[in-house]
């Protein structure tokens, strides 16, 4: 299937010097959910304001559905949705009229029974005629996803979706993007949670000062997260690793008072069990243990080291 997004050697510096975005290639999947993760600053908000020509890109190509972003500017952004980050939404206005003045500022013919289905896709449809300022704060940003999706767009771009809100929110708006991309919406979200990306997407693209390192599965992915490292150490210090012991994954450190092990939490066997034996046998007497999850650093690292 052709992709819905084509970006082709993106690259924007600001007026400042800033390069915020570098070389950057992608292509988007129809009805995927993507997340690009990375860092403050990585240059997420940039790429989503380029697509949404917020922002004029300073060399490379977006292409959504076949329409240039640049020279094919509202056929393009007719076929976009953006869910900003800053919730900017007028108070006294009631929910049905602000997705209908959405709608209008897209050029669409006025469509009730359209944006009824939104409402109630997005469990707001009870709400149409309260005022924004009667609502909660999960159906304030349900709104803003109502008002993005109100010209009936096939890309929703979701700029941090979840900054600040808490996990009772968090969750409410990871089920309304699935409902979404359900529906045939591909989603891309912004993110620098570790496990909002985990959460919700199909794929996951890492960013980092203004360069994608890299798009996986995430499930590839999460792989890499899924590994850990039990940090054993020894009552009396080893002058080498005992050949019994020897196994992937399993180091001497710390001047001989350390065994370092890691492991795949997802694979069949850790290895654990077979370590510690190795330990009893071998008559090594253990003081402590300490395991860590790696952290999104130890990926970010090990990955860019594959890739390089
Ligand atoms: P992210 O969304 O990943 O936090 P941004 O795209 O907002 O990253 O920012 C990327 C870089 O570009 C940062 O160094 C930021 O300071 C800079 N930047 C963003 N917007 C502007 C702007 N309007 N003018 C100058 N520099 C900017």
């Amino acid at each position: 299937m052709e992709p819905i997004i084509e970006v082709r050697d993106l690259s924007k510096t600001y007026a400042s010097g800033t390069a915020a975005l570098s070389g950057m290639d992608l292509d988007i999947r129809q009805g995927e959910i993507l997340a690009l993760l990375g860092p403050n600053g990585a240059g997420k908000t940039t790429f989503i304001s380029i697509v949404c020509g917020l922002v004029t890109p300073s060399g490379g190509s977006v292409r959504v559905a076949g329409h240039d972003i640049v020279a094919d500017y509202r056929a393009a952004r007719s076929l976009i949705g953006l869910v900003p980050q800053e919730i900017s939404i007028e108070m006294f206005e009631t929910v049905m009229n602000t997705v209908r003045f959405s709608r209008g500022l897209y050029g669409r013919a006025p469509d009730d029974a359209y944006l009824e289905r939104l409402l109630r896709d997005l469990s707001l449809l009870d709400k149409r005629d309260a005022k924004l300022m009667e609502l909660s704060g999960g159906m304030k940003r349900r709104v803003l996803i109502a008002k993005a999706l109100s010209h009936g767009p096939r890309v929703l771009f979701l700029d941090e979706p979840t900054a600040g809100v808490d996990v009772n929110l968090r969750r409410d708006t990871w089920e309304v993007v699935r409902r979404l991309r359900d529906q045939g919406v591909t989603v891309i979200l912004t993110t620098h949670y570790l496990e909002e990306a985990e959460e919700m997407a199909d794929r996951i693209g890492i960013i980092d000062k203004g360069r994608l390192m890299l798009v996986r599965d995430k499930r590839d992915l999460m792989h890499e997260f899924g590994r850990k490292r039990l940090v054993i150490e020894l009552t009396e210090p080893l002058a080498e690793l005992p050949a019994a012991l020897s196994t992937p994954g399993l180091i001497l450190a710390a001047d001989g008072r350390q065994l370092c092990y890691d492991y795949d939490t997802r694979a069949d066997r850790s290895g654990i069990a077979r370590l510690f034996a190795g330990l009893a046998a071998q008559g090594i007497a253990v003081r402590d243990l300490e395991t860590r999850q790696s952290s999104l650093e130890d990926v970010f690292l090990r990955l860019l080291g594959e890739a390089a």
